[in-house]
Parts: C-alpha cells; structure tokens; sequence
C-alpha cells in the first residue's frame, strides 16, 4: 500500500465529486472529438459492473479519450476482460487501473445467495456467480454485511486475479508503469471510496 494517491485517482475522485456536485464539465465538444480521431492516450482503464447505475465515465465526470472502460457484471477479470485491460497498459500506456465494484451488486448478491443456499442462475449466468464465490467466502468468513464486504472482498480478489494471469500487468508494475487501485461506488450517495490504493 501506497500513502499518496496518484495523480489519475486523484482526478477520478475530483470528477466523482463534481459528479455528486450535479456540475459536470465532461459535455460533448465537437474540437476534442476530431483532435482525438487521431488517437487516444487514456489515464485510465476501469474494469466495472454492467449495472446500469454504475456508468463509468459519467461517475467520474470524464470525457470521451479519457478511460478504457471494460463492464462485465461483477466486474469479473474474466480472460477477455485481462485482454482490454493488457491493451491499455501495453499499447496504450494507460497509467492507472482500476477495479471498481458497488454496493448491492447484483453478482454479489448471486453469489452469496449460491453459498448460503446453493441457489444457481440459468443459462451462462453461473460464470459470474462462481467468479464472485470466493469473495463471498471470504466475506462471509470476515463477518458484517456479508452483501457490501462480498462487493469490496471482490475488488481485491479481481485485482489479484488480474496481476496473476497478466505477465504483461505485472511487467508494467515491475517498470513503476502502471499503479493499481480498488474502489467501491455507493448507488445512494453517488460517492467513491477507495479501497485499495497500490500494492
Ligand atoms: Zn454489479
């Protein structure tokens, strides 16, 4: 863990506060879209949830250009999410990534009812519960609100499952290219707290 929070949070944070503020500045500007058809250079790759209350640039007040957005519910660092995220750290030299959960997620929610009951979903839908049942486990070992610590316990695992299965992540960490954080986003407040600041 790092003390200081790096300057890509730190504008990320700054952006969520404006978001909460109702004053965004991140509105659409047709001279900033033309410059950026030439390219883009992100400050920061997100991996966050589907969830319809959660869009990434909008929390953060960013404009397009700004973050390399990968959603999956339960933001889940499947194979083809590391991929995206490997794409911004190599090709793009994006500097931050970020996992982002929040509360009440309905993954979390899943997987907690999958290891309290058994209760499995139809179809495809297993793949995310059973990616979120080790932070559920985990959650339900720590004690408290099983739901909100399952969400931040899946945070940290997804952070870990990143760095394990990404030689190119780990690379960029080794060359103090790329710094890592996890934050949870509150659906009532609007608010986002960090909970893991490097590593
Ligand atoms: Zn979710």
């Amino acid at each position: 863990m790092t003390d200081t929070i790096p300057e890509t949070l730190r504008s990320l944070l700054q952006g969520n506060e404006r978001f909460i503020a109702g004053t965004p500045n991140a509105l659409p500007d047709a001279v900033a879209r033309v410059e950026q058809a030439a390219g883009q250079a992100p400050f920061a790759v997100v991996l966050g949830c589907s969830d319809s209350r959660v869009p990434v640039e909008m929390i953060f007040d960013q404009a397009p250009g700004n973050l390399f957005v990968i959603r999956l519910a339960g933001n889940t660092a499947t194979l083809d999410a590391v991929a995206s995220i490997e794409y911004a750290v190599a090709v793009l030299k994006t500097p931050l990534l970020l996992v982002l959960g929040h509360s009440t997620c309905g993954a979390a929610t899943a997987a907690v009812d999958y290891a309290a009951n058994g209760t499995t979903l139809p179809g495809a839908m297993q793949r995310f519960v059973d990616a979120v049942v080790p932070a559920a486990l985990r959650a339900r070992a720590a004690g408290g609100d099983w739901i909100a610590q399952t969400v931040a316990e899946n945070v940290r695992h997804n952070l870990d499952q990143v760095v394990e299965q990404s030689v190119v992540v780990s690379h960029a960490l080794a060359q103090g290219a790329l710094q890592l954080a996890g934050a949870v986003y509150d659906l009532h407040s609007g608010r986002v707290d960090v909970i893991v600041n490097g590593r």
